[in-house]
């Protein structure tokens, strides 16, 4: 018997997975993580996690739902005592009236972007999406062979939507818009009257909209609008919301969907193929959120709002450098592009090396939010850490960069 040859053969993938993006903010984690290890000591402003812990009545009910044996697989859209508490804190949020069958309850808010594309968007199609802007709506878009239409958001609106640019970015192809707001990476808003006129959009163009509030009660002076509420937006909008910011349980994954009883069966039958459901102890934790104190919840928006004022202020005070004051979320997006110039660096990327080698400070760098519109550079700067961090790392920054 001859024996055969151990060799390792080489890793041919789908060609599909050459469209898949990634979301770049995780790679810099890694990269300060290893820093970290190193004994540097750095402070991060990359990944946007709340820097709380969950609220203990949250983490109370998870213990007890464990001891009560939620520890089975649940129904693919959700257990029903939480799609009824979404369905009443949506209602009330939004000044809609909607019933659990318009809820699917998922593992996170990102499973619901893909659920959603997934099931709306043919290849070929066209989907519209901000830029910058949270990168999953782009790679989605393409690994699905949709075709990517960012529209630029500018620093000079206060990253809205130019509306009238939006609508010319509109043709018989297109199949969605995609909202967020507040905005992650930019802190902007989009404002009740915006909401109006892209409702109008999409009911003369027959498009789809999926919005992203998970931000939604992160908001600092202006009032948070869905378009949502606008009288038949209901039958072709899908929102995507969730538990990971506004009561800091990223690391749970748990999050929800809202849109039209026909189409969450759908995204359910999605669900079933991907992760049959998500776990049932959070879901009794998640139902524990909506329904129980608030106070926390009040008290981590009242921090960002604190912060995203001492941030802003802090970054207009360094020479080159200018920010908009973000009206939700917890991220600024400054731009930087005259503190380059001053430093003789190529562009944001090399800012973000640079802050990182001579500052100790992370930040990202523009490029990690979808495709590139504009020549002025830019990198975002996540505030949700200590007010500490924050007087620190600027001070770190500005050092850096003036001298
Ligand atoms: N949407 C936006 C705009 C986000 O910023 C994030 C998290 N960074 C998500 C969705 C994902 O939320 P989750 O962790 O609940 O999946």
């Amino acid at each position: 018997m001859t024996a055969i040859e151990a060799v390792t053969p080489p890793l041919v993938l789908a060609d599909r997975m050459r469209k898949l993006g990634t979301e770049t903010a995780f790679d810099v984690l890694a990269r300060v993580n290893r820093l970290r290890a190193e004994g540097r000591d750095i402070l991060s402003f990359g990944l946007g996690e709340p820097d709380f812990d969950t609220p203990k009545h949250i983490k109370q009910a998870c213990k007890t739902a464990l001891d009560q044996n939620y520890t089975h697989y649940g129904p693919s859209a959700g257990l029903p005592e939480l799609r009824r508490a979404i369905a009443e804190y949506f209602s009330r949020t939004r000044g809609v009236s909607i019933g659990p069958e318009n809820v699917v309850v998922s593992p996170g808010a990102k499973p619901v972007i893909f659920a959603a594309l997934m099931a709306l968007v043919n290849p070929g199609e066209e989907v519209i999406y901000p830029s910058p802007g949270y990168p999953i709506y782009e790679s989605i878009s393409d690994w699905i062979g949709a075709v990517t239409i960012p529209a630029r958001l500018r620093e000079e609106n206060a990253w809205r939507y130019d509306i009238a640019e939006l609508e010319s970015l509109v043709t018989p192809k297109t199949r969605a818009i995609v909202l967020n707001s507040p905005q992650n990476p930019t802190g902007g808003m989009l404002l009740a009257e915006d909401m109006r006129k892209i409702a109008e959009i999409a009911i003369r163009h027959n498009l789809w909209v999926l919005t992203d509030e998970i931000y939604s009660r992160i908001v600092f002076d202006d009032p948070f609008a869905s378009i949502y509420s606008i009288a038949g937006m209901e039958q072709r909008t899908v929102v995507v919301d969730g538990f990971s910011k506004t009561y800091s349980m990223t690391g749970w994954r748990i999050g929800f969907g809202i849109c039209r009883a026909d189409l969450a069966q759908q995204l359910a039958r999605i669900e079933t193929n991907l992760h049959s459901c998500t776990a049932t102890f959070t879901q009794i934790a998640a139902a524990a959120a909506l329904q129980g104190d608030q106070t926390e919840a009040e008290a981590m928006t009242a921090a960002f709002r604190r912060r995203a004022a001492l941030i802003t202020d802090l970054l207009n005070d360094i020479p080159g450098v200018r920010c908009v004051k973000p009206r939700g979320a917890f991220y600024v997006l400054p731009n930087v592009t005259e503190a380059c110039r001053r430093l003789g660096l190529a562009d944001a990327n090399a800012m973000c090396d640079y802050l990182l080698e001579q500052a100790n400070v992370a930040v990202l760098p523009r490029t990690c939010f979808g495709r590139r519109l504009e020549t002025q550079e830019y990198i975002r700067l996540s505030f949700a850490t200590s007010d500490e961090n924050i007087v620190e790392g600027l001070r770190r920054m500005k050092s850096a960069i003036a001298g």
